[in-house]
């Protein structure tokens, strides 16, 4: 059952109250509704995978209250803080590199060393990150592969029954997803932030502000950051082999389900693919710290199975160098 909450203080009360327990909250922001989870929660966050039945656990956006907030999870440079001052609260997304313990959950940032964040300026958004007091990890709030939602209604049309509440404040206003800007450049300085996907603030809005265009993500080849085409992903410095029913001598085996008794690590014992997803890159990062192989045991191809093995075979695959 989802709940539709009303836009007053009982709606914005319970939907910090579902979310402080890990629970999945639609709410409506200036651009879209985003589907939120407390970031800092893998099982909070694997469950917005598992309700948008993403095939892929690509990084999601980090929404805060405010700016000390977002001080505390990522370092700014200082065109990072010129556009945070100008856009914020407002449809800009900003990628910056995370600050040692930031508390996030790795399947936010898909294993990466940056973040993206934003102060969503929707006054019903801004009250429930208050409430709530902390990051909340919010995608769009459809199935994987639907159009953005800008009512409750289309919340609720992709979504219904598989989320626990949304917030209904009414028609969004932006209607366009938050621009998103790579201000990780070399050294966090210097080099201008790279536009990742144009959105609610247009480019010569960007432009009047930074003194000059915001760059085009560089040609495929090198190391795309386009969205969905990141190749920085999470790799560990061991090969790892996938399927393995049995692990050969000297690897390191990663176990999922009952079958696996010996396994010196596990995705899950019980063979439960939500507990999988939140354990995926803690355990990834405990088998790469072996130093060995790794092999993974078999992990079934449905519902967030899906973006399990989307990630091993990426893990697994050769990579390039540098
Ligand atoms: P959505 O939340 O569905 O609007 O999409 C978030 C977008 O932000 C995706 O296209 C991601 O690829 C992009 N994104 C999030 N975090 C990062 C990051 N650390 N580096 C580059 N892109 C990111
Ligand atoms: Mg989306």
């Amino acid at each position: 059952m989802t709940r539709v909450l009303a836009p007053d203080h009982a709606g914005i009360a319970a939907a910090a109250v579902i979310l402080q327990g890990g629970g999945l909250v639609a709410l409506p922001t200036e651009t879209v509704y985003g589907l939120a989870a407390d970031a800092r929660c893998d099982r909070a966050v694997a469950g917005i995978f598992a309700a948008k039945d993403r095939p892929r656990f690509n990084p999601l956006i980090v929404h805060l209250a405010d700016m000390d907030s977002a001080r505390a999870l990522a370092a700014f440079s200082p065109e990072a803080e010129t556009l945070a001052a100008a856009f914020w609260p407002g449809p800009l997304t900003l990628v910056l590199r995370l600050r040692d313990g930031h508390g996030l959950s790795p399947l936010v940032t898909a294993g990466l060393e940056t973040v993206a964040l934003r102060l969503p300026a929707h006054p019903l958004a801004r009250a429930v990150l208050q409430a709530f007091g902390g990051p909340l990890a919010a995608p769009s709030a459809n199935p994987s592969g639907r159009i953005s939602p800008t009512t409750a209604a289309h919340v609720l049309a992709g979504l219904s029954g598989r989320i626990d509440a949304v917030l209904d404040g009414g028609p969004c206003g932006v209607g366009l997803e938050s621009t998103i800007l790579d201000c990780t450049g070399p050294d966090c300085t210097g080099a201008a932030p790279v536009l990742l996907r144009p959105g609610g603030v247009p480019s010569e809005a960007l432009a009047e502000v930074l003194g000059t265009a915001p760059a085009s993500p560089a040609p495929t080849g090198d190391a795309p950051k386009a969205p969905g085409m990141l190749a920085s992903h999470y790799a560990p410095r061991a090969a790892l082999r996938l399927n393995a029913r049995t692990p050969d001598p000297g690897e390191v085996w990663i176990g999922f389900g009952p079958d696996c008794p010996s396994a010196a690590l596990s995705l899950s014992p019980q063979g439960d693919l939500t507990e999988a997803a939140a354990a995926l890159f803690h355990v990834l990062h405990a088998a790469d710290a072996t130093g060995k192989p790794i092999a993974v045991a078999p992990v079934p191809e449905r519902g967030l199975g899906r973006a399990i093995n989307d990630r091993l075979r990426r893990a697994a695959a050769p990579r390039a160098v540098g």
